[in-house]
């Protein structure tokens, strides 16, 4: 009998084995997950989760009884430490061995963190897991002055839940824009521009040097410059390492990720990585690359369930994102990098407006913020390849909406 075993039970572990029932695979499906909730989702963690309300409950991916009725086998609290390619079992850490026919590695990324001095300190958080971020709530509801170290996607929703709290914040960001790594100049700057607006003191070109002890607990941060930000609380995003450990001791490629082909598939064809673990080729980027999102999750998990039962394409969806920080809801659709020619849509003064990426005169990536209809034609446009060009994205009359009609 074919026996599909997937590790990680997150985004794109669960996606998987939900699509494997949907579409009839008549096998057995296992899910192991090391944490012990049910699968929850992680985006309402750096968000609602840390609203001032009582008690949030983490959402469930889906219901306890859906793994049942689909029986799916769930093992929670269960963590894969060996995987034995060449008898096509994997061994899980109180020894047993569970067999497969394919094997699908779902398991996501740890946060990176940073050597300076004081790191271990209470008071210091990262944030990942629920785990992780019962821990921040509960902090949260104490502190008095909050230091986040990184103007990435979670800093920033973390710096602007923290906001609405009532809390001093303070963002110190080693390089001269917030989410550079992922947005264009303009929308980083536009972005500095809104968080300094909602009270939080965002230091660009600051890095980390050492935080300070008082009490066995942060008392302080100290930035490469010197100055020193009083912290109650800190939490370090400073950005994820892909989980492929399993895959690098079982003799695979990985290379910032767990190398797959255009098939989402290991150099081993019964084995396959999808998500936060994996890298992949993007004819778009022109690049292999590794994407943190949960659509690329969710596509991932539903493109390998597809290979599993015998559809073989290539995986070829148009990424995108989303964060949401205070009012601010930004959507991205597609990829940009450092270098793209950029075209804004919309006022930005207003909030509400667009920026159009484009390499060399063709649309890559557009980047909208509270513009949903925007970002929605925009995923139109940028699958059917049908794009305008910069020269009518200029126009003041221009609409994305009326050119994907
Ligand atoms: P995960 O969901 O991380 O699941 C991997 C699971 O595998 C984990 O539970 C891990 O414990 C388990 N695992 C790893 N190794 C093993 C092993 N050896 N044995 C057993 N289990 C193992 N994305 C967005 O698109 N929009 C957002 O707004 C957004 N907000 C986010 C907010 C936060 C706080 C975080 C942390 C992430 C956010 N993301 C967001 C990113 C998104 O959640 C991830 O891209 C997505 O979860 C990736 O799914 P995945 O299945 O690859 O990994």
């Amino acid at each position: 009998m074919d026996q599909v075993v997937i590790v990680g039970a997150g985004h794109g572990g669960v996606q998987v084995a939900d699509s494997l029932r949907h579409k009839g695979f008549p096998g057995a499906v296992t899910v192991i997950g090391e944490e012990s909730a049910l699968p929850y989702q992680r985006p309402p963690l750096s968000k609602d989760f840390l609203a001032e309300t009582p008690e949030p409950q983490p959402l469930p991916l889906r219901a306890q009884r859906f793994f049942v009725e689909n029986r799916i086998n769930l093992r929670t609290d269960a963590t894969v430490t060996a995987l034995d390619r060449a008898r096509q079992v994997v061994v899980l850490d109180g020894g047993e061995e569970l067999p497969y026919t394919a094997l699908v590695l779902a398991t996501g990324a740890t946060t990176r963190t940073l050597a300076v001095p004081g790191i271990d300190l209470a008071g210091v958080h990262e944030l990942r897991t629920l785990s992780d971020a019962g821990k921040l709530r509960a902090a949260l509801g104490t502190a008095r002055s909050v230091v986040v170290v990184g103007a990435g996607f979670i800093g920033l929703e973390f710096a602007a839940a923290a906001r609405k709290r009532g809390v001093d914040v303070t963002v110190i960001e080693a390089a001269e824009r917030p989410m550079g790594r992922a947005v264009s100049p303009e929308m980083g700057d536009f972005f500095a521009g809104a968080h300094r607006r909602m009270g939080t003191d965002l230091r660009l070109g600051e890095g980390l040097g050492a935080l300070v002890e008082h009490r066995g607990s942060v008392a302080a941060a100290v930035g490469t410059s010197g100055r020193e930000y009083p912290a109650d609380l800190v939490l370090v995003g400073v950005g994820i390492q892909p989980r492929d450990e399993l895959a690098r001791a079982a003799g695979l490629e990985v290379d910032n990720g767990i190398v797959v082909d255009e098939h989402l598939r290991t150099a081993d064809h019964a084995v396959y990585a999808i998500g936060d673990c994996a890298a992949f080729p993007n004819a778009s980027a022109g690049a292999r690359v590794r994407l943190e999102s949960v659509q690329n999750a969710t596509e991932g998990g539903r493109h390998v369930a597809d290979m599993i039962l015998g559809t073989e394409s290539a995986y070829t969806e148009v990424p995108w994102f989303w964060s949401h920080q205070g009012p601010l809801r930004l959507q991205i659709a597609g990829l940009t990098r450092l270098g793209d020619d950029t075209v804004i849509s919309g006022d930005v003064h207003s909030g509400r407006f667009s920026v159009c990426c484009f390499r060399d005169g063709r649309l890559v990536a557009v980047e909208s913020v509270n513009r949903p209809a925007d970002y929605l034609a925009a995923r139109r446009l940028l699958a059917a390849g049908a794009c305008p060009t910069p020269e009518q994205v200029a126009d003041p009359a221009f609409s994305l909406k009326d050119h994907a009609k």
